[in-house]
């Protein structure tokens, strides 16, 4: 446990982000290789231990120079048995202890958390939500997810499952979400659900410009959606400004809810700016009580694609320093305790 140096994995569905940082949480060296889930945990776990042999070397740091790392995995997570239990990101995989696996293979001690967890840790540490005690991270792409601090720390629930902002209801009928019910707020705002109302108005026959753009850079996103707005199509815009109110709305119930200091936004989605935030903006004050809406700074994350694995670090060291009981054997990012 001599060791000065910090892993952090991201792994997603598609992508793997390997990095090794220093005890400030300055990023020493990165790796990045295709996750390729399908292909199995066995497989998946060797490119991850090899992408750690990298990253490591590129920062000039041998293993067992790494005292510890954090794994942020797409949830549902069992945190205590370090297992992915049953993640829909990555088929195939049901109860993989991929804390203890990546262990045997590298020497390094790891533990396990679910991503938006990791992401709003590594924000409130080191990144847009800095000095806040109260903080609530909101992550806008594909689905929705988010995570919650309360007074420093990361708030898990009963089951480790808290933080699932994107299953605020909005609606008592329409779309369904991921996970098959009606009227979340990611079946309205995510980037899946800007996808699916620009499919259902085409089969109307309508957004022609959406539709062309599609048909030369297929399949139909939410990025294609915005292209389309940016282009002058009202339409496309619209679905937008619809999606952002939502955004809205499920903003006004965690700021009411929470009374946060901050709320950190991220994900694909804030790249849309104002079309996006100006309605949210618009209806997360409107339906907020005043003063709550008053007490918080509404930013975005600062940390883009590194933010879940130098989370993930930040989790990992916290839980080592518990472990030990000694929280002092250990350095200590700015503004950790
Ligand atoms: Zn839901």
């Amino acid at each position: 446990m001599s060791g000065r140096y910090y892993a952090g994995v991201d792994l997603g569905g598609t992508k793997i982000l390997v990095l090794v940082a220093d005890a400030e949480g300055v990023t020493l060296g990165s790796q990045r290789v295709p996750t390729l889930a399908t292909e199995g945990p066995e497989a998946v776990i060797g490119r991850i231990a090899g992408a750690l042999k990298a990253a490591a070397a590129d920062a000039g740091v041998a293993l067992d120079q790494i005292a510890t790392g954090g794994v942020s995995a797409p949830g549902p997570i069992d945190v205590g048995a370090g297992e992915i239990t049953e993640p829909p990101n990555l088929p195939g995989w049901h109860d993989v202890p991929l804390a203890r696996l990546l262990r045997e293979r590298t020497g390094v001690p790891f533990t396990l958390e679910n991503d938006a967890n990791c992401a709003c840790v590594g924000e409130h540490r080191l990144g847009a939500g800095r000095g806040f005690r109260h903080l609530l991270y909101v992550t806008i792409s594909t689905g929705i997810g988010g995570g919650i601090i309360v007074d420093d720390r990361l708030y898990a629930g009963a089951s480790g499952a808290a933080g699932e902002v994107g299953h605020i209801g909005v609606a008592r009928k329409g779309p369904s979400c991921g996970a098959g019910h009606v009227g979340c707020l990611e079946a309205f705002a995510s980037g899946t659900a800007i996808a699916a109302r620009a499919r259902e108005l085409i089969g109307e026959g309508g957004l022609p410009r959406t539709a062309r753009l599609a048909e030369h850079n297929p399949p139909l996103s939410a990025e294609t959606v915005f292209m389309a707005s940016q282009q002058g199509e009202a339409e496309a815009y619209g679905i937008i400004r619809e999606a952002g109110h939502y955004l809205g709305m499920g903003l006004a119930s965690i700021v009411n809810a929470f009374n946060p200091q901050a709320i950190v936004l991220s994900g694909g989605l804030t790249n849309m700016g104002d079309a996006l935030l100006g309605p949210a903006l618009e209806t997360a004050r409107a339906r907020s009580f005043a003063q709550s809406y008053a007490d918080v700074r509404i930013v975005e994350g600062e940390l883009g694609e590194r933010a879940a694995a130098l989370g993930a670090i930040v989790v990992a060291r916290s839980r080592q320093a518990e472990a030990d009981a000694a929280p002092h054997a250990t350095g200590a990012f700015p503004g950790s305790r």
